[in-house]
């Protein structure tokens, strides 16, 4: 017959395995979340960029388009200086073009800057394309990493139950109602074992009476935390 004592040092030890297996477990999802996240992001980056380049490329068309008309008034202006009927109208014709023509310049400019512009988004398009591909490469590798896991992490989770329950069996039917109580509600944080003089899990000192109690094999609880306390190996 196992004493209080190891049973409960071997409850202990199955809790705390149970918890790090439940937070293991936890983890997976919470990494995938993550990437899937990420992805949507990246996804996000693509349709902006190619909006952007939507953009651009109405105003660089716009702006050709606008020489275009330009360049045809200016040939109209040009046909019309040779046909002046006089000085004055030759002259006025002559600032016009010289007018249009310093505009057109300026136009044309900005068309070039705009087409530099395109291209430098279709850079941007490309790199965020690449990225999306990255980044969902990498969440399906998690994913199906995950999902192996998670299936080992089941399997365990399944046996260390399995020790619990006969670990849990070995309690005495005095104690067990209130271990069970305190195991539902803290799960690892049920027991603690004593440091020293005090209790492992919340530091409170515990009297002679106290360590001598857990001594002789009793059953006792921290009076600060509520602890069931046991002497370590
Ligand atoms: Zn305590």
């Amino acid at each position: 017959m196992a004493t209080l004592t190891d049973c409960l040092r071997t409850l202990h030890r199955i809790h705390r395995q149970l918890a790090d297996l439940q937070d293991r477990l936890q983890r997976g999802p919470k990494q995938i979340r993550a990437h899937e996240a990420n992805v949507k992001k990246c996804e996000g980056d693509v349709v902006a960029a190619k909006d952007a380049y939507k953009q651009a490329k109405m105003a660089s068309d716009e702006k050709q388009l606008q020489l275009k008309q330009r360049e045809a008034k200016l040939k109209d202006f040009e046909a019309k200086l040779f046909a002046a009927q006089s000085n004055k109208e030759y002259q006025l014709l002559k600032d016009q073009i010289a007018a249009d023509k310093q505009a057109n310049s300026v136009l044309a400019d900005e068309i070039l800057e705009a087409l530099d512009k395109l291209d430098g988004i279709q850079a941007a398009i490309k790199a965020a394309d690449g990225n999306l591909a990255k980044a969902k490469e990498e969440c399906g590798k998690v994913r199906q990493r995950v999902q192996e896991q998670q299936q080992g992490l089941e399997t365990e989770l399944a046996r260390i139950t399995g020790e619990l329950r006969t670990a849990e069996g070995q309690l005495d039917t005095d104690l067990r109602p209130n271990y069970e109580r305190l195991a539902r509600s803290m799960g690892a944080d049920a027991m603690a074992p004593v440091e020293g003089e005090c209790c492992g899990g919340c530091s409170q000192t515990l009297t002679p009476q106290t360590i001598n109690a857990l001594r002789l094999d009793k059953p006792v609880f921290c009076k600060s935390c509520g602890r069931l306390l046991y002497v370590p190996e």
